[in-house]
């Protein structure tokens, strides 16, 4: 048994919205945390002023997810918390669908948390309390109209979760997933501001009746509710949990 504060995590899309809000809890929980993110000044400058170690890479490519591994391990002495947290949103009708997007969506979102699984594996089973936190989403088990590359990724994340469970069981290494509704972060903010444009509704009746339709509780999770469950499995007193869907929905799925 090693204590949690040796442990050393990377977040990717680590610098707005879920993925910081996971970062800062796992280090407010006593981990040394690297965040991925693309190389913007912003990204920079926000992973600086949370004393976070900055990685950056584009995780549409398959040697930048290599070197975030080694860069982690260089930067931290180690990689024990991996959480595949980037993603981004398209929306349009699969007939009109760039394939551009779609190949770029299923590369970060899918492909990517394959590649850092299988390349910081060694390092992830070396402690004995390795984790594979994986950010699907609710889209991970329903779908919704124009969001196929989201969608698919999103179900492809879950199989993936699964069966790298069952591989890394004996090693001490668990790999979950926590499925989300809408969160506020500016990728749901910029989708109630089109969507009010687009139907001609306030930003309000967007969030209550279009985003929150199906949920039972009608009000937006915030970030930091998805990263106090990533702290909890990331914890050493959750080596039991593997191979979980975990649902964070507001009672999306209860019907
Ligand atoms: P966000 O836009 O605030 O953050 C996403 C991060 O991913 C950004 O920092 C972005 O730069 C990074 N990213 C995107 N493409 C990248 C690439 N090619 N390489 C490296 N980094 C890249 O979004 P968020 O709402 O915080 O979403 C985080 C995760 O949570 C996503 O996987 C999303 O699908 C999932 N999720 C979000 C919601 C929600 O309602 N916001 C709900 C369920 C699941």
């Amino acid at each position: 048994m090693i204590a949690p504060e040796t442990r050393a995590a990377l977040v990717t899309g680590g610098t707005s919205g879920i993925g910081l809000a996971i970062a800062r809890r796992l280090q407010s929980d006593g981990l040394r945390v690297a965040v991925l993110d693309l190389d913007r000044p912003h990204a920079r400058e926000v992973a600086a002023g949370h004393g976070l170690t900055f990685i950056p890479g584009d995780l549409t490519r398959r040697e930048d997810c290599a070197r975030a591994v080694e860069g982690t391990v260089a930067a931290l002495g180690g990689l024990d918390v991996l959480v595949n947290n980037a993603g981004f949103q398209h929306i349009a009708p699969l007939a009109d669908f760039p394939e551009d997007t779609w190949d770029a969506m299923l590369h970060v979102m899918l492909t990517a948390p394959f590649l850092l699984s299988k390349y910081a594996w060694a390092h992830l089973t070396r402690s004995g309390q390795g984790r594979i936190i994986n950010v699907a989403s609710i889209h991970g088990h329903v779908a919704s109209p124009y969001k196929s590359a989201y969608v698919s990724a999103k179900h492809g994340l879950i199989g993936l979760t699964r069966t790298a469970a069952l591989e890394a069981g004996d090693q001490g290494l668990t790999v979950n997933a926590i499925c989300p509704a809408y969160v506020r972060t500016p990728l749901v903010e910029n989708q109630i501001r089109d969507q009010a444009r687009t139907r001609g509704m306030s930003e309000e009746e967007v969030e209550g009746k279009v985003l929150l339709e199906a949920a039972a509780i009608k009000r937006l999770l915030d970030p930091e509710d998805v990263a106090a469950l990533v702290g909890y499995v990331a914890s050493p007193a959750a080596w039991g949990m593997t191979g979980a869907v975990l649902d964070l929905d507001l009672g999306w799925t209860a019907r």
